[in-house]
């Protein structure tokens, strides 16, 4: 019989965090466990909803969005994330330089089909939101990680940047807020970047899905910003900012320099068109969406649910020996470390243990392209009594575990 293999294409590709440890979770759910999900990013079924208006403004979509749009997107949706760059300080976006997708996924794959040939090199962070190198590499580019140090919270070391790059590099990726480990980047380390951008002649993409979680009464900068010269290509989304991740509705905007990006932008506006358009009922949400930037989320105040939650899985996991934690300041991921005493040679399979054991659910550090096997991400979503007891019994499960 013919036999069929997944393309080649697909050789090193990799997305963990819907893995194989995820399916192993599935599989014990059918057999009728119990498994605490702390693995994914997506906030409504921890009863966090979308605001009413939003959800009417969907609705409506239905009624009103039941054609295709222009490929780019509604004009209105377009029209209205210009404006929030404008708010922003990202100078000179029109509607024009505005894609709509459904969610920040499908754009950062069109980002990287459009830009890079077999060989070209693309500077990803790691730890990363794996589907950038995943997409880098469907895209037949290679993905080449510098690093991000926990010393100094997470941000992003440009002398490692400086170090990794080469003739073939033809771009920074920045994920500001970070997921996973919710580090939110300083003016200045942003401005280092961008001179590195602008000396080397690189593009800047910068995932700011998260900007509007940002915590302590910290303010979020967008590269672009600072860069007014750099051409950069910035995304956003209201999957995790109004909690609508299964309406799919994301943007990435185009800003900076536009001469010699010309091609680029063709190649942007080709594979746009090959999709048709995004969905269109979640376009009408965009404009008010957006329509109160500066308008604080209560769930990232004192008192609010991510702002406790992130309190309580701080404190549970500080209080595991051998485990130790940089508080996040953004977004609702935290990214431990397990010290050496563990002695873990394949985080994953650290996470397929733990699940086995404990029925937790967490993404093993090399999910997100770490180096070594000593991180893991949590997603503190769940209430505090939820999180405190899933940690509990990581702590237990750990005391016990050497490999
Ligand atoms: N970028 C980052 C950093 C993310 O964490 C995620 C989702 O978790 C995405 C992009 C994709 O979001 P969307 O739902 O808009 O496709």
């Amino acid at each position: 019989m013919r036999t069929y293999d997944k393309s080649q294409k697909l050789n090193n590709v990799c997305y963990e965090i819907r893995g194989p440890v995820t399916q192993e979770a599935a599989r014990m759910e059918q057999a009728g466990q119990q498994v605490l999900k702390l693995n994914i990013g997506n906030p409504a079924p921890f009863g966090f909803s979308c605001p009413p208006d939003i959800l009417q403004a969907m609705q409506e979509g239905l009624r009103l969005g039941q054609g295709y749009t222009d490929s780019k997107g509604l004009p209105a949706a377009r029209a209205a994330v210009a404006g929030y760059c404008k708010h922003k300080g990202i100078a000179g976006v029109t509607m024009e330089d505005v894609y709509i997708g459904n969610g920040v996924s499908e754009l950062i794959l069109m980002s990287m089909q459009a830009l890079l040939d077999s060989g070209d090199e693309i500077l990803i962070p790691a730890p990363d939101y794996p589907l950038w190198t995943a997409a880098a590499t469907l895209a037949g580019g290679r993905a080449v990680h510098y690093l991000c140090d926990e010393a100094s919270g997470w941000l992003p070391d440009t002398q490692d940047i400086r170090r990794k790059i080469t003739p073939r590099t033809k771009g920074i990726v920045l994920i500001n807020p970070n997921n996973p480990t919710g580090a939110l980047y300083p003016s200045g380390l942003l401005q280092d970047i961008a001179a590195i951008a602008r000396e080397k002649g690189l593009i800047l993409f910068s995932d700011e899905i998260y900007d509007r979680l940002v915590m302590d009464g910290l303010k979020h900068t967008s590269i672009a910003a600072l860069a007014p010269e750099v051409f950069c290509v910035t995304f956003g989304g209201l999957s995790k900012s109004h909690r609508v991740a299964g309406f799919r509705c994301g943007w990435m905007c185009l800003s900076g320099d536009r001469s010699g990006m010309g091609g680029y932008i063709d190649g942007l506006n080709l594979l746009s068109s090959m999709r048709l358009c995004a969905g269109v009922p979640a376009q009408y949400m965009v404009e008010k969406a957006l329509s109160n930037p500066d308008q604080p989320d209560p769930d990232l105040l004192p008192g609010g649910r991510i702002y406790e939650q992130r309190a309580c899985v701080v404190q549970a996991l500080r209080a595991i020996p051998g485990v130790s934690v940089v508080q996040p300041q953004a977004a609702f991921y935290i990214f431990p470390r397990l010290d050496g005493r563990f002695n873990i040679q394949d985080d994953e399979r650290f996470a397929l243990d733990l699940l086995r054991e404990k029925q937790v659910l967490i993404v093993a550090g090399s999910g997100f392209n770490w180096p070594d096997a000593d991180h893991f991400r949590i997603v503190y979503l769940p209430e505090c009594d939820v999180l405190r007891q899933g940690v509990e019994k990581i702590g237990d499960f750990l005391q016990g575990y050497r490999q």
